[in-house]
This record gives structure tokens, C-alpha cells and sequence, in this order.
């Protein structure tokens, strides 16, 4: 990684799914350019082999661009799906009757397969199915084995995999399947900076998960069923960020109980320092239609105002007509957001107290100085990157840049909260520190000649857990030649 281009001003991630609407580099590299910061591979959706091409795609451009770039490996989880149809696609009429069965055979307009056993052990009739995110409604009204009589309630047109949700029944499903298990080694193999796991219900559900990965990558919870949201702040505890996946979690519940779990939800993730990021829907016209509707425009900066890590889009930017232009559109709404001069107040609604831990004082004084003598950044030397999260939980009011020898700590530090994560060699001395952090600043953009900079690291160096120095330097502008490290970079 050596030529390096200027961070992204923005302080808010945008995080794009890739499919088949950008599943190639070139579309790759158009969605980074339009402002995507990190790519979200969905497992649920085509088979190993055809991601391959993906990560290599990311890496690839990462290595060209310079800057680590994070790849999330999103778990399908115990998702349900209907089989598919002779046609591809169906119309499910209103007030008919519909048969689910566990036959493989392509389904047609009465009839069928239903590829999960448990929902037949647990449906009972009167009982709800809601397909494709609830737009569709049957009713159970008897069952017998393997065959399932429902009636239409809301009809409309069905087409082959779309989801289910059973709201009424309590199904007995390991968080894991074996597809989840096949697919985290294959994303941990690959290279996947976090793993997302689907319908976390409990906080033992990440614990396999953990164990699984290894520390080879860090662990998203997908908040998306309400048992989780009983149990919010132990599956919090657990895990390394979380998802507002609205899509399922607005099936599940009532759309309407949405918003206020979704402020519930980044409150709490933010008081414990996981990054998290608002899911789904957030420009869904976009899909079909090159500019989004204004309702769409003011959740996207709903979410930027309440100081949401990351904001993602789904089918947008993996399966729509205008991906690029999706990515661009969030990337405005957020640039817009957050030049608002009433946006720091606005994040810092959401009170965030210090742990009473060393590194939490720094970080607190860290943008308390910064804020004080309008500092450009703050920089941090961080090997775990736990320095960095706890600034990033802080929400400064500048761009934070973090300083890692190790490349997988920048490229999990991507999802963060104005965050630049840069991979650079260990400092050895104090003075090292100071000069690397001004050449650094200056390189990748970040302050000028004449700014101060808040630095912010551990002594003795390469001690984990050692950060106990602050320190605020005015860059003079000569530093790119006038001294270079024992090992220059
Ligand atoms: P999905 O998760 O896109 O994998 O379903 C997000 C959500 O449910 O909102
Ligand atoms: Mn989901």
C-alpha cells in the first residue's frame, strides 16, 4: 500500500451489499469511488464459489486504492425460505386456499415445497406465515405431516427462496445451521474482517460463533428477532457490533415498534462502545428508481444525526438498478447531515460516560482537547484497536486516524465512526511516535501544515493495553522530508 488519496470527510460508514447488480471489480471500485467504505458479502444468497471472486475483487482494489478496506461476511442464519416455482414466480390470490409440503418438486399456484421440518412440528392452525418481509400473509388452517392447507389472507405475486417469518410459533433452531458453520470457515478462510450472524436470539448464540472464528475475524449480532431484544445488552456484551436489521425485525414486530427499538438499540450499542449499523429499506426505491423518496432521504439522516456508526444498503446497491448512484445518494444525505452545524449536538443527545479506565479518561480528554484548541484530527497508535474503538465511542468532533501495524486491525476498524485506519510499521521511541503520526496527518490528508493534531498511544510501545500518553503537536509542514523512521513508512 503506498499511494495514499484523502480519507473520506465523512464521519457516518456507509456499508453496500454486493450481488448481482455489482458483483464485478469494476462495479466494485464505482461503489467504493461513490463513497462505500465497506462491502457486505451475503452468504444467504448463491453458493461459496461465487464469492470467491468477490473478496479477491475487494483485495485487489484495496491493494490499488491503498486503504484497508472491510469486507462483512453476513451469515444467513436459521433463515426461512419457501422452494421454488415451476414459473420462478407466482400470484398467491387472496381468500384461496394454498398448499406448503415438503415436496421438492417446483411449486405452481396451489402448492408448494416448504424445505423446514419444524415448521410443520409447530404450526398450528390460525397460526401466521408472512412471506417476502411480510408483504404476503397465509393463515394456517390445518395440518397433517408434511402437508400444511393455508389460506391467502394478502395476496400478491410469490416468486422462488423468499423469505419467511413465523411470528406465532416458537421453532426449535440451533442460531448455527450447517450451512452457517460451512460458510464462516469458508468467510474466515477468505479473509472476512466480521462475521454477521442472522436471528440472534440469545447471548449463548455468539459463543459458538466466537469459538468458530477464532479471533480470525470480529462478530456482528444481527438484532433482528424480538427474544433479542429482551437480552439486548448481554448480546452486546458478547459480541463485537451489531446490526439494526429492520427488515426481519419489522416482520417479527410491528413496523410501528421499529423506530424506537432502532434508537434503543444505537443508544445502547454506543454506551458500550460496539460499532452499529442501521439496516435495510433505507433507500429502497432506489432499487427501481434513480432518485429515492423524501421519507427515504430523512431515515437515512435519522440515522446519521443519532450517531449510527455505519448506515448499509441491501438490495439497492446487490440486486437494483442503479447501485452506484444508491451509494452516491447515501453519501450526499450523509455529507449533508453531518455539515449541519447542529449534527455534533445532535449525536451527542446520546450520553456516553466514561468506564472509569484509563484509556476511556484519554479518550474523553482526547476529544475534549481536540473540541478545546481545534485540533484536525486525533491519532491514536493502536495494535487491537481497542484504543480506537473507545475514541471512536467518544464521537469527536474530528476525524480520528488510527495507526496499526497489524492489517487486520485497520480493516476492522473500517466500520467505525470516523475512523481512517492505516497500516504502518511499530514506533520504537517517543520521538518516533511524534514524527510518524505528523508524516502520517500529512500524508493521508488529514491535517496541514500549521494544524495541531491530538495524539493519543501507549508507553512502553507494543504493550497492549498500555495507552496512557496524550499529546498535541502543531504539524509544521516539513515533516514528509525532513526526518524518516529507522524504517521509513
Ligand atoms: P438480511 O438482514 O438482509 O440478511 O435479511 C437484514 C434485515 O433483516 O434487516
Ligand atoms: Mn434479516
Amino acid at each position: 500500500m503506498t499511494q495514499a488519496i484523502s480519507p473520506r470527510s465523512r464521519k457516518v460508514r456507509v456499508l453496500a451489499t454486493l450481488g448481482p447488480a455489482s458483483d464485478t471489480p469494476e462495479m466494485i471500485e464505482r461503489l467504493f469511488v461513490a463513497g462505500a467504505d465497506a462491502f457486505r458479502i451475503n452468504m444467504s444468497h448463491g453458493d461459496q464459489a461465487s464469492k470467491i471472486p468477490l473478496f479477491e475483487a475487494i483485495r485487489a482494489m484495496e491493494k490499488r486504492i491503498g486503504r484497508p478496506t472491510t469486507i462483512l461476511a453476513d451469515l444467513q442464519g436459521p433463515k426461512l425460505r419457501v422452494g421454488k416455482f415451476a414459473e420462478g414466480k407466482i400470484i398467491l390470490r387472496t381468500g384461496h386456499e394454498f398448499i406448503l409440503d415438503r415436496d421438492p418438486t417446483p411449486g405452481d399456484e396451489t402448492r408448494v415445497e416448504l424445505p423446514h421440518r419444524e415448521i410443520f412440528e409447530a404450526a398450528h392452525p390460525d397460526a401466521r406465515l408472512l412471506l417476502d418481509d411480510g408483504k404476503l400473509v397465509l393463515r394456517v388452517v390445518s395440518v397433517a405431516g408434511d402437508r400444511m392447507t393455508t389460506i391467502v389472507e394478502v395476496g400478491g405475486p410469490l416468486s422462488n427462496s423468499k423469505g419467511l417469518n413465523v411470528p406465532d410459533m416458537v421453532l426449535p433452531l440451533a442460531a448455527l445451521t450447517d450451512k452457517d458453520r460451512s460458510d464462516l470457515a469458508f468467510a474466515v478462510e477468505q479473509g472476512a474482517d466480521w462475521i454477521a450472524l442472522s436471528f440472534v436470539q440469545r447471548p449463548e448464540d455468539l459463543m459458538e460463533a466466537r469459538r468458530l472464528i477464532g479471533g480470525k475475524a470480529a462478530l456482528l449480532a444481527k438484532i433482528e428477532k424480538p427474544s433479542a431484544i429482551a437480552r439486548l445488552d448481554e448480546i452486546m456484551e458478547q459480541c463485537d457490533g451489531v446490526m439494526v436489521a429492520r427488515g426481519d425485525l419489522g416482520v417479527e414486530l410491528p413496523p410501528q415498534s421499529v423506530p424506537p427499538l432502532q434508537k434503543r438499540i444505537v443508544e445502547t450499542a454506543r454506551r458500550l462502545g460496539r460499532p452499529v449499523i442501521v439496516a435495510t429499506q433505507m433507500l429502497e426505491s432506489m432499487i427501481d428508481s434513480p432518485s429515492p423518496t423524501r421519507a427515504e432521504v430523512s431515515d437515512v439522516a435519522t440515522a446519521v444525526y443519532d450517531g449510527a456508526d455505519a448506515i448499509m444498503l441491501s438490495a439497492e446497491s446487490a440486486a437494483g438498478q442503479w447501485p452506484v448512484e444508491s451509494v452516491a445518494m447515501m453519501n450526499s444525505i450523509a455529507d449533508a447531515v453531518e455539515r449541519d452545524p447542529a449534527h455534533g449536538d445532535r449525536v451527542h443527545f446520546t450520553v456516553t460516560h466514561p468506564d472509569p479506565t484509563t484509556a476511556d479518561a484519554l479518550a474523553e480528554a482526547a476529544k475534549n482537547i481536540a473540541r478545546t484548541v481545534s485540533a484536525a484530527a486525533i491519532i491514536c497508535f493502536t495494535s487491537s484497536g481497542s484504543t480506537a474503538r473507545r475514541i471512536a465511542r467518544e464521537r469527536p468532533p474530528v476525524p480520528i486516524m488510527g495507526l496499526t501495524p497489524r492489517l487486520e486491525t485497520a480493516r476492522r476498524l473500517g466500520l467505525l465512526w470516523g475512523m481512517h485506519a492505516v497500516q504502518t510499521r511499530d514506533v520504537e521511541s517517543f520521538e518516533e511516535m511524534v514524527a510518524k503520526a505528523k508524516r502520517m496527518a500529512l500524508r493521508h490528508h488529514i491535517a496541514t501544515a500549521g494544524d495541531r493534531v491530538v495524539l493519543c498511544a501507549g508507553v512502553p510501545f507494543k504493550t497492549p493495553g498500555s495507552t496512557n500518553v496524550l499529546h498535541v503537536v502543531t504539524i509544521v509542514g516539513d515533516e514528509l522530508t525532513s526526518y524518516r523512521g529507522p524504517e521509513g513508512g
